[in-house]
């Protein structure tokens, strides 16, 4: 059997690496074609010495000798920037592009992968959210499979598995609350980044890591399961269940809900993406029921996680305000990893971007470049 050849935007950051120990974990199905970084140079390099892929791609120009020089006397392509990140992934052989970047930089890569026909295992919720119905008319339009490698989604992606033609009633997406589900609006005015990067269940990069803590993270997979599995706003529900036992439910229209359930191990929605529609061997640890007697499930705080609020405003506002939160929240996530504003402060100059950046019903993806600049723009001088 051909084995699958395999791009993988972000190779350096958390998703990234957990995709190359999938790999390493089955050499005769999975070869990487592709690998792309923004700053970790030296990770890069490992990782292509290892891998050995076609091509590696640094994002940031300045690192482009350094790459170019360690890989001077192997057989790999090396290139710089944005634009050729965008390029690479339409290489004819590549299979699947495994979008594992983080933020607003995702979308331009995801739409060529798109257009070049290539199966997305998408793990950067970002372009969905910003532009969620641009890309799923596009996935469309070039019969393009987009695959949740998002842990909820995954986990709702499974559940539909063998339920072709029975309606969704309701999509419902666990969310663990993060370190903060217990504080008080009071305590959350004065947590610090240290405390937000603790997250209890998953090591993740900082930015998603700090999402979690403010909930934006969940406002933002409702969004995303909207374009993914074309339900409404009104049948995605939220649930905290703070041991992240239950990945996430799907109830159908006789009531009956269907959940997937494991280990927080974000290998598992990796491989199962990449192995759709078989199911694998994989080594992970397995669940033990005997050590989880306690699986609890809460509301969902909107007065003290505003985010969430925001999330689901920007959801049935639709057009570009998706994309002006995501702006906004970029801005303020980096902020507050600098120190330059507070925890609550985030949702403040979040809300104030929306009501500040002119509002677009029908959006081309020019106005979603647009409306990212601005609203980045509009987010900072509130900072
Ligand atoms: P990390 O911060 O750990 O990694 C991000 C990766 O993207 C790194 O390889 C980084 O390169 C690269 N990158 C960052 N900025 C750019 C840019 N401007 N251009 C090109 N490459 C860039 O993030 P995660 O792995 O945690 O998350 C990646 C995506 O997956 C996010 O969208 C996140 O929401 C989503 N996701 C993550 C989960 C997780 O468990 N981590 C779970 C579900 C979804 P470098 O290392 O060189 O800086
Ligand atoms: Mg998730």
């Amino acid at each position: 059997m051909k084995k699958k050849q395999i791009a993988i935007l972000g190779s350096t950051g958390s998703i990234g690496t957990q995709a190359l120990e999938v790999i390493a974990e089955h050499p005769d199905l999975y070869e990487v074609y592709a690998l792309t970084a923004n700053n970790r140079v030296e990770l890069l390099i490992k990782q292509a010495l290892k891998f050995q892929p076609e091509v590696v791609v640094i994002a940031n120009e300045s690192k482009y000798t350094q790459l170019k020089e360690a890989l001077e006397n192997q057989p790999i392509k090396v290139y710089a920037g944005a634009e050729a990140l965008a390029q690479v992934v339409e290489a004819q052989p590549i299979d699947i592009v495994l979008t594992a970047m983080v933020g607003y930089a995702g979308l331009k890569p995801t739409i060529s992968a798109i257009r070049a026909r290539k199966t997305i295992a998408l793990a950067n919720k970002e372009t969905l959210v910003v532009a969620g119905k641009l890309i799923n008319e596009l996935a469309q339009q070039y019969k393009t499979p987009i695959l949740p490698v998002d842990s909820e989604h995954s986990a709702v992606f499974q559940c539909l598995a063998g339920e072709i033609g029975n309606p969704i009633e309701k999509v419902i997406l666990t969310a663990s609350g993060g370190p903060f589900r217990t504080c008080t609006l009071e305590q959350l005015a004065y947590v610090t980044k240290t405390e937000a990067l603790k997250h209890p269940n998953w090591e993740m990069g900082a930015k998603i890591t700090i999402d979690s803590a403010s909930m934006m993270n969940k406002g933002f997979e409702v969004i995303e399961a909207k374009w993914l599995f074309g339900v409404q706003p009104q049948q995605i529900e939220v649930v905290v269940h703070p041991q992240s036992v239950i990945h996430s439910m799907v109830q159908f229209e006789d009531g009956a809900i269907k959940a997937q359930l494991g280990m927080p191990d974000m290998r598992l929605p990796i491989q199962y993406a990449f192995s759709y529609p078989d199911r694998i061997q994989s080594s992970f640890e397995r669940l033990d029921f005997t050590k989880c007697t306690d699986l609890t499930f809460e509301q969902p705080d909107t007065k003290r996680f505003r985010n969430l609020a925001l999330a689901y405003e920007a959801l049935h506002q639709a057009g570009n305000m998706p994309c002006i939160v995501n702006a906004a929240n970029e801005v303020v996530v980096a902020a507050f990893l600098h120190d330059e504003v507070g925890f609550l402060e985030m949702s403040d100059i979040i809300e104030k971007t929306m009501n500040k950046v002119a509002y677009i019903e029908h959006p081309t993806y020019d106005d979603y470049v647009a409306t990212d600049a601005e609203a980045r723009r509009v987010a900072q001088l509130l900072i």
